[in-house]
């Protein structure tokens, strides 16, 4: 085999690149990398960089550039080549594209793919170090590498049941809506705001014909959500997510526990106070999910403070409605209702007005047995996202992130088919 076919190989360049040469550098820190000239084939001509069609030479552009690519064992490898423009009928003057490279891009398709698919499997820091780059250029890397994968993939292709959810970021400031495939999990349009226009936005997406095939839209409380539905696929149920419904009673529980935290405080209760607030993951959990200690809080809850207790119970009956399901969740939930109106404890009271105001849409979870267990943990994943340090510096870096790791837009590792 002649060097040069060795080389295509080594660096992973397709047919459309002729390798013109190969050569050690040593850079400034006395690294040695490999550095490949390269050239587009002659079939592969003159195309422009944003849409690839092709069209007539322009002038030289800035001369020769490099892209980095992957590795080769411990040694960095940059492609070298000419980066002329060319005029594009649409696009006006532009550098042409290059069969080995995104558009705009600084490192090769390859690489790209490699830094995405990481980022997708291990935190940023892995990552950064292991692909030897900025977290923030990674995240450019999965911003064109998700655009890419979108225009590939019609993701809104045969969804009935979907769940329109917000999701804050930013400390709470900002705000992405985001929609997922109740039967899959999957995040199939996401998009930043929350308001109509943006549920609006969506419906535009999707388009007339599929929105009437929608036959579940799963939502929380969200007016905004409800009307734009309503609307635009008004043969679809609305269902109020378990999740969401849960949450609120999650919520009163933990207002109740810090109305009697105050309370005890100020009659000079101080003790008793102090280990109330240790207990608010043992009445805020799954009782599956509690621990040792966790499980003798809510013991102890039970044996000193009735009305913290009794909320508690509320909330872990209205989780059974979920379970249950159907006619007999819709009577448990009646039940939970009265129950929590007749409660004496004013958080519960509120909860009860909430549950009353929506409760045909939980009928409808209850009776189409829509399930929100993957979209739930879809929702779990984002708001770790949301939160991590990962420094997302836009809505659209967090939204390719988003749908790198749940949208199924996360590509294969380069040079493997399957
Ligand atoms: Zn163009």
């Amino acid at each position: 085999m002649s060097g040069v076919r060795v080389w295509k190989v080594l660096l992973g360049v397709e047919r459309r690149v002729v390798v013109e040469g190969v050569d050690v550098e040593v850079t400034d820190d006395g690294e040695s990398v490999v550095v490949a000239s390269v050239r587009p084939s002659r079939r592969w001509g003159s195309r422009c960089g944003q849409c690839q069609r092709r069209c007539p030479g322009y002038d030289r552009g800035d001369g020769r550039r490099r892209w980095r690519g992957l590795d080769l064992g411990t040694t960095r490898v940059f492609l070298e080549a000419d980066a002329p423009r060319v005029r594009c009928r649409e696009h006006g003057v532009i550098v042409a594209a290059v069969p080995w490279a995104r558009h705009d891009s600084a490192f090769t398709a390859g690489f790209e793919e490699q830094a995405a698919w990481l980022a997708a499997h291990a935190t940023a820091t892995t990552v950064a170090e292991l692909m030897r780059s900025s977290w923030r250029s990674v995240t450019r890397m999965i911003a064109r590498v998700v655009a890419e994968a979108r225009g590939k993939t019609d993701r809104l292709a045969g969804v009935t049941r979907v769940a329109i959810d917000e999701k804050a970021y930013r400390k709470g400031h900002r705000y992405l809506t985001i929609v997922t495939d109740l039967d899959t999990g999957r995040v199939v349009w996401a998009a930043e705001g929350r308001s109509q226009a943006t549920v609006e936005a969506f419906f535009a997406a999707l388009g007339p014909e599929r929105a009437a095939a929608l036959t579940h839209v799963g939502c929380d409380g969200a007016d905004w959500i409800h009307t734009v539905v309503k609307a635009q696929a008004p043969q679809a149920k609305l269902c109020l997510d378990s999740y969401h419904v849960v949450a609120w009673a999650s919520e009163a529980v933990d207002e109740v526990r810090r109305r009697i935290v105050r309370e005890l405080k100020a009659a000079g209760r101080g003790d008793e106070a102090a280990s109330l607030k240790g207990s608010r993951w043992a009445v805020l959990k799954n009782p599956g999910n509690l621990t040792g200690g966790q499980q003798e809080s809510l013991a102890s809850v039970k044996k000193t403070n009735e009305p913290l207790y009794r909320a508690y119970l509320i909330k872990e009956q209205l989780r059974e409605v979920f379970r249950v399901k159907g006619k007999r969740g819709r009577r448990l939930l009646a039940g939970v209702i009265s129950w929590a109106s007749r409660s004496r404890l004013p958080e519960m009271v509120d909860l009860a007005r909430k549950l009353r105001r929506f409760q045909d849409l939980i009928g409808n979870t209850l009776d189409h047995g829509v399930t929100s267990a993957l979209a739930e943990n879809t929702n779990t994943h984002i708001t770790v996202l949301a939160r991590r340090a990962y420094g997302f510096h836009s809505p659209e870096a967090l939204i390719a992130m988003i749908e790198l790791t749940r949208g199924g837009l996360c590509p294969p590792l380069p040079g493997r088919t399957s």
